[in-house]
């Protein structure tokens, strides 16, 4: 548990499966947490951190940049359009882009502003009905969609089904990835982010293996 540990980790995941030291980047995921946890990561040097509810990025980041530099914000929750305009403002990536009225918003204050976070595609790669992201038979399209939009994807983000066994969804989103040509690959979480590294993960999104388990009491 903690920083020093999932960093030895995720060293030791890239090591093993013969990828490039510090390729995978480790988002810290701060949602739920009380700030003295937040505040004892930065204070040992991490600097990217997720959240999944813009109110409570809102609330809890901009205090955190008055005091430490170069801090990366990335939005890892699903996104109501209404929500966009201050997603974008406060977020340097959106990893939960999953439909074309979501891309239309963000295209539109994009052109509006003049800037846009980097984004993610989230696929819903186990087809859960109760799940955000687009299927695997839309991937494509909105991945397209988005290029026409001259919007900044950088890559897909997936979520795998609890009960199902994580590599499999990890390969299906790599394979997704490569046919649209995109480099980046959003996940693993704490359960399994050193399985998500052996299929190229280059975002891992761990929380509670970092900063305990969330209380939300
Ligand atoms: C909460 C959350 C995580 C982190 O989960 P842990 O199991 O605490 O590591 C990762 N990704 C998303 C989208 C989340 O909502």
């Amino acid at each position: 548990m903690g920083l020093k540990d999932i960093q030895d980790r995720i060293a030791k995941a890239e090591a093993d499966s013969g990828r490039v030291a510090g390729s995978t980047t480790l988002i810290a995921v701060s949602k739920v947490q009380p700030n003295a946890r937040v505040e004892a990561v930065l204070q040992q040097g991490q600097r990217v951190f997720g959240e999944n509810k813009v109110q409570e990025a809102q609330g809890k980041w901009p205090g955190f940049r008055d005091s430490y530099q170069g801090i990366e914000l990335h939005l890892i929750g699903p996104l109501q359009t209404n929500k966009v305009r201050a997603a974008m403002e406060i977020a340097q990536a959106i990893h939960t882009v999953d439909r074309p009225k979501l891309a239309q918003t963000i295209a539109r204050i994009a052109q509006e502003t003049g800037a846009c976070p980097k984004l993610f595609v989230q696929v819903n790669t186990g087809e859960e009905p109760q799940k955000a992201g687009v299927l695997p038979a839309d991937v494509d399209q909105l991945v397209a969609e988005c290029r026409a939009m001259d919007l900044p994807v950088v890559g897909l983000m997936c979520i795998p089904p609890a009960d199902e066994e994580p590599a499999v969804h990890f390969a299906l989103l790599r394979k997704f990835a490569e046919r649209n040509g995109l480099a980046g690959l959003s996940m693993g979480m704490s359960g399994d982010f050193e399985t998500a590294i052996a299929f190229g993960a280059t975002h891992v999104r761990v929380g509670s293996a970092i900063f305990g388990e969330r209380d939300y009491g």
